[in-house]
Parts: structure tokens; C-alpha cells; sequence
């Protein structure tokens, strides 16, 4: 069979079988799914025998690159001692343990438990159950709001797409559920207006303020966000955001909750963003860098006074899922930290990477059609504009998916939001690799533009 029909056919019975998550039925009717067959450091290969430069590390995830040997073996030698056992009922394991000692050994100050969970979404699920189940034990059960933010995300599960502030999520099944509410984003290219990046920062940040006063401080229980938000469209907030939010909390009892399902393990340069942007989190769920996406993972970083209620006061919490600290899983984390850890990942791209991949990142704003070239850590994104100064964009909304489409076909993944196409490629990618990064973009912006 040759490789072209070897791949009708894989299409075809894909097409057949499987529904595939954030996906349009029809369009992906019309023209089928590209089969993704192998990985090796920061690349991907197709079917048919593409070479691809993964600009986007899987999803958010695989931060160590593709083809490991030691998280194949990490998994392998757990699976034969113990493929599972659980955390129920007063029993526990030693991956779970010493994975738990080693995250704790990393996390911001004040942060010394986790609990597991799955991924991203169940993190944040348990996120919104703990929250309420603290404010109830000291007597505050009507301390059941949280906070979030307009195009922030947070999963996919109930509570997750409730959290997160996505409209098209929130119009399938009638989302969110109750006591949630939704503040701005810090988005200044695109809802900056005339204010300065920051004028608005400050603005933005502000809006948490009034929300508390408008819902009660006394009925508000956590302020969710991420660092820096990734699937929105890799913004950055501006410099003044961080600050004034850490104002306004000060102001009011409310948990602040740092979602660092991206950020975390090392996509800014620091262990979590919480440490880039100088935040002291109550609860920080995680997932994705936690195991470089080699297992499904996730967990839920708890700081001591949240810890300390759970503990003293909380009596049983019903809450947990049946692969919470699964210990392949956890072995595999457990190797995934220690290479990051021995081969200095982190500090090289806080020291090496990041620098240089902001510096390269923004000789793309000469391009006609980039209206901004933004990065922080390994992160980055470009914002496509039909006029520059007044940041307008190109009638259709399509040109950031064309700009995606010249950019798979030339070998480079890249997402596009709209028309903000991002990036987040594996935290091992050398300088050499972000120039060939770099140059596969502006061939892709010369294609639409
Ligand atoms: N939180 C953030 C910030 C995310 O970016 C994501 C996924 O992209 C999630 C939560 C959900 O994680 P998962 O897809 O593992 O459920």
C-alpha cells in the first residue's frame, strides 16, 4: 500500500469511528484529520512522512520533547512493579509520595500538599469543590463565588468550562453553572482601546475589585486565572496587572487560585508563573509539563492555610477519581522532573532560550501583517492586523487559520485564536531550532499575506 492510500485509509476509518474533542464535524468531513505517526526532540512526523516542527509541544505539554527513552523506562519498570493501586480509603504508594515530597520541594512558598488528579479540567473541578468545602468548614459556607475571567480557560469539564470564560463553551449546555461570574481579560491589543498597556492593566485589574463589591466580599470565595493566559491567545497581561490584583486581594479574604496548567514546570523560566509574576497562590492546579504529556496527570498544589483547614477541621473530603496519583503516572512525572532538574531546562530558558526567542520573535513585527509579536518565557504570539496603528483586523476572521495551514503544510505547527497565532514549543529547543522556528513563521506570514 503506498503511504498516500495507507493514509485515505487511516482518514477514513478515523472519520468512521472517532470524535475527536474541539473539533468541527463537518469541516473535518470534508477534508479528514492528519495522522501524526512519530516524535523525536521538537519534531513530528506525519503519515506521510512530513517532517514537522512542533511549535505548540503537543498541546501546552511535552516539555522535554518526544522520545525520552528514560520516561519509556520510568513507565515501563513502574508498570511491572505497580501498574495501580489507588490513593483511597487510607492506602498510598511510593511513586505518589515521593512525587508529592519532589513538587512541593519546587512550589512556591507556602505550598506543601497535592492532591492528585487526572488533568487539567479535573484539577480545576477539584479546585472549585475545595474552595467551597474551606470557606464551609470555618463556618462561610455562603463564600461559594469564584471569580474569573472573560476567554480564560479552565478545562473542559462542567466546573472547568464554568470557570473558564469561553462563550462558545458556555452556550453548549448552559454554562456556567451557579455562583461563578466572569471579569475582563488584561487583553490590551485587542480591548486596550486608547489606554496605555498600563492604564489598562490597572483598569483591568480593577474590574476584580468592583466584581467583589457588586457580588459581596463576604459571598466570594477565590479569584481564578492563569499567569499568563495560554489558550485565549498567549496573553500577557501588562506589567501593571499583577501588582494591582495582588492589591485588591490584599483588600478582601478571598483564596487566590494561579491555574499553571501551562505555565507551570517551566514555560516562563521559573519553576511556576506564580514565581515569574511574584504571586502567592492558595491552590494551584497543574497538569500537561507535569509529566511532559507522556501520561495523563494533573494535580492541585495547596497552600498551607487551605492545607491546614482540610486537614484540622475538613473531615472526610468527597472528592477524588480513580487514577488520582495513578503510579505510572507519577514515575514518570518523577523522571520527567529529574531531567528537567539534571540537564538545567529550566534555568537555560529563564538564562538562554527565552531571551533569545523574544529577541528573534520580535523582528517579526516588521512583517506587514504583524500588528504585535509578544513572548514571555517560551511562549509567544503574533497578532495579524490589516492596519497596524489602529490594530484593525482583516474582514472574514480567517486569516489567522490560513496563516495555521501554510504553516502545517510547511512544516511548522502553529496555533492560530482568531487571528492571534501563538506558540509554546518544548522547553528543549535551542537557539538554532528558534531561528528555524522563526524563519518557518515569516515564510508562513509571506503565504498570507
Ligand atoms: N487550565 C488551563 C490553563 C489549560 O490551558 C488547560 C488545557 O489546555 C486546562 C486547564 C485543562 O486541562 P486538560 O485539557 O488537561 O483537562
Amino acid at each position: 500500500m503506498t503511504q498516500a492510500s495507507s493514509t485515505q485509509n487511516l482518514q477514513a476509518d478515523s472519520r468512521d469511528h472517532v470524535l475527536p474533542p474541539f473539533t468541527d464535524y463537518q469541516a473535518l468531513n470534508a477534508k479528514g484529520a492528519r495522522v501524526i505517526t512519530k516524535g523525536d526532540g521538537i519534531y513530528i512526523w506525519d503519515s506521510e512522512g512530513h517532517k514537522i516542527l512542533d511549535g505548540m509541544a503537543g498541546l501546552w505539554c511535552v516539555n522535554v520533547g518526544y522520545g525520552r527513552q528514560e520516561l519509556v523506562d520510568a513507565a515501563a519498570k513502574q508498570m511491572q512493579e505497580l501498574p495501580f493501586y489507588n490513593l483511597f480509603f487510607q492506602t498510598t504508594h511510593v511513586p505518589a509520595i515521593e512525587l508529592a515530597k519532589e513538587i512541593a520541594s519546587i512550589a512556591p512558598e507556602g505550598m506543601h500538599k497535592v492532591f492528585f488528579t487526572g488533568s487539567g479540567s479535573e484539577s480545576n473541578d477539584t479546585v472549585l469543590r475545595m474552595v467551597r468545602h474551606f470557606w464551609a468548614c470555618q463556618g462561610k459556607p455562603e463564600k461559594k463565588w469564584i471569580i474569573s475571567r472573560l476567554n480564560g480557560y479552565h478545562g473542559s469539564t462542567v466546573a472547568g468550562a464554568s470557570l473558564g470564560g469561553m462563550k462558545p463553551m458556555h452556550e453548549q449546555g448552559d454554562l456556567p453553572i451557579p455562583y461563578i461570574d466572569h471579569i475582563p481579560q488584561p487583553y490590551w491589543f485587542g480591548e486596550g482601546g486608547n489606554m496605555t498597556p498600563d492604564e489598562f492593566g490597572v483598569w483591568a485589574a480593577e474590574q476584580l475589585d468592583k466584581k467583589i463589591q457588586e457580588i459581596g466580599a463576604d459571598n466570594v470565595a477565590a479569584f481564578i486565572a492563569e499567569p499568563i493566559q495560554g489558550a485565549g491567545g498567549v496573553i500577557i497581561p501588562p506589567a501593571t496587572y499583577w501588582p494591582t490584583i495582588k492589591k485588591v486581594l490584599a483588600k478582601y479574604d478571598i483564596l487566590l487560585v494561579v491555574d499553571e496548567v501551562i505555565c507551570g514546570f517551566g514555560r516562563t523560566g521559573e519553576w511556576f508563573g506564580s514565581q515569574y509574576f511574584d504571586l502567592k497562590p492558595d491552590l494551584m492546579p497543574v497538569a500537561k509539563g507535569m509529566t511532559s504529556g507522556y501520561l495523563p496527570m494533573g494535580a492541585v498544589l495547596v497552600g498551607d492555610r487551605v492545607a491546614k483547614v482540610l486537614t484540622e477541621q475538613g473531615g472526610e473530603f468527597y472528592h477524588g477519581f480513580t487514577y488520582s496519583g495513578h503510579p505510572v503516572a507519577a514515575a514518570v512525572a518523577l523522571e520527567n522532573l529529574r531531567i528537567l532538574k539534571n540537564e538545567h531546562i529550566v534555568t537555560q530558558v529563564k538564562e538562554k532560550t527565552a531571551p533569545y526567542l523574544q529577541k528573534k520573535w520580535a523582528e517579526l513585527a516588521d512583517h506587514p501583517l504583524v500588528g504585535e509579536a509578544r513572548t514571555t518565557g517560551l511562549l509567544g504570539a503574533l497578532e495579524l492586523v490589516k492596519d497596524k496603528q489602529s490594530r484593525e483586523r482583516f474582514p472574514g476572521g480567517n486569516t489567522g487559520m490560513r496563516c495555521r495551514e501554510h504553516c502545517f503544510n510547511n512544516g511548522l505547527v502553529m496555533r492560530a485564536v482568531g487571528d492571534t497565532m501563538i506558540i509554546s514549543p518544548p522547553l528543549v529547543i535551542t537557539c538554532e531550532q528558534i531561528d528555524e522556528l522563526v524563519a518557518l513563521a515569516r515564510k508562513a506570514l509571506d503565504a498570507t499575506w
